[in-house]
């Protein structure tokens, strides 16, 4: 421990400097953001920095967050607000007025938010609101589709943020244009964290998954699917469209589908027929050990195209825009939105497609970087 100034600080494995009692609230509560804190959350506590997590509920299933929270050694929330299932504007004013009741009372340094769901948008202005730094891991990102609920709540959170952790270097760009570097906010490349958290789980998941077996999968000989982005499953035509593609693709090669429940209330809702295999959500390590296995991953989500390529597969995005845009430029993944035809004859097309995996998320330590920005408040 030494003194700088008024400042005391304690030098930790990371060499991060820490001034004495700094606390960190997070706030949380959909599936990807428990995958991105989960690394971050670590770097905290080697740090010796306090951490609060406030869990809003917006995920509450056993499979869809407490799971996570267990094979990623993610610290128990200190507070689960419950608040799930709502519209977006009711669901984001009710996680605001709590999480700004807590903040009041846990006054901390600054307050950490991931992504871009409701939860991310209530963390950012209730922070912002009693002016308390904000700090938002994944800045910077862009579909530069405003219908996307989640491209509104990147704008404002990213707006509200004092400190902005971009995973990468367009995201970077991006702020740049929006004019951020007027703002007089902190801008930070530092990498992806769920390249930080694939990098540390994969040999632990692949060696403990038994989700194979359980499903008489065969390694190398099924693809990888999701659906889950609202454009997809609340407009019904496109859902059975990329139904439609995946039964056809299901004839040729196995296609395997961990279901979000939303889509599979609309699945439901709508009568769509289904003949791949289905599976309820899966947990992370069963997902790392999927995408070692797959041969290809066609899918909506965004974290699941980084992680398809630094699982070396190649990835057909049911969208017709993504944020991480270097996995297009790379030749890794295409965008072949919601079109049955298109989807089958791209899938076609690159079934033999070999993907070389270069670090374009960084070396696997953005999270320690964001700890060490963090740690200087
Ligand atoms: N994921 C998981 N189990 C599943 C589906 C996804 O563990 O059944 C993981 C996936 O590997 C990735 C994250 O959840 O790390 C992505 O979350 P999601 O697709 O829900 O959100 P997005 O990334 O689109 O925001």
């Amino acid at each position: 421990m030494s003194v700088i100034g008024a400042r005391i600080v304690y030098f930790t494995p990371f060499a991060v400097s820490v001034p004495l009692k700094m606390k960190i609230v997070t706030v949380l509560g959909a599936r990807p953001q428990f995958i991105k804190a989960a690394t971050v959350s670590r770097a905290l506590a080697h740090a010796g920095i306090a951490e609060t997590i406030i869990h809003t509920g917006q995920h509450f299933d056993a499979n869809m967050s407490d799971v996570f929270f267990r094979e990623m050694d993610i610290p128990k929330p200190h507070y689960h607000l419950e608040i799930s299932g709502l519209s977006h504007g009711a669901m984001t004013g009710r996680m605001l007025e709590k999480v700004e009741d807590l903040l009041r009372s846990e006054k901390p340094d600054t307050v950490l938010v991931y992504g871009d769901t409701n939860s991310t948008l209530a963390g950012a202005l209730a922070a912002a609101k009693l002016r308390i730094p904000l700090a938002h891991v994944e800045a910077g990102l862009r579909s530069f589709n405003l219908n996307m609920p989640e491209e509104i709540n990147r704008i404002l959170t990213d707006r509200m943020s004092s400190i902005l952790f971009c995973p990468t270097a367009t995201a970077v760009k991006n702020l740049e244009r929006e004019g951020f570097r007027e703002f007089g906010s902190s801008i930070h490349l530092t990498g992806d964290v769920m390249y930080d958290a694939l990098k540390y789980y994969q040999t632990k998941a692949i060696a403990s998954s038994t989700i194979l077996k359980q499903h008489d999968l065969k390694a190398g000989a099924f693809v990888l699917a999701t659906i889950h982005r609202a454009e997809n499953t609340d407009d019904p035509r496109h859902l059975a469209s990329i139904v439609a593609a995946l039964n056809t693709i299901n004839q040729e090669t196995a296609v395997v589908v961990p279901l979000h429940p939303r889509t599979k209330q609309h699945l439901k809702n709508a009568g769509i027929k289904t003949s791949f295999t289905l599976l309820d959500p899966v947990g992370y390590f069963d997902m790392l050990s999927l995408l070692k296995h797959c041969t290809m991953v066609l899918t909506d989500s965004g974290g699941l195209q980084k992680e398809a390529y630094l699982s070396g597969k190649f990835c057909l995005t049911l969208r017709n825009e993504t944020e991480w845009v270097e996995l297009v430029k790379a030749g890794a993944n295409v965008l072949v939105g919601t079109n049955e035809k298109k989807i089958t004859g791209t899938f076609r097309k690159n079934k033999k497609k070999v993907v070389r995996v270069k670090p374009i998320y960084g070396n696997g330590h953005a999270a320690e970087k964001i700890v060490k920005r963090l740690a200087r408040g």
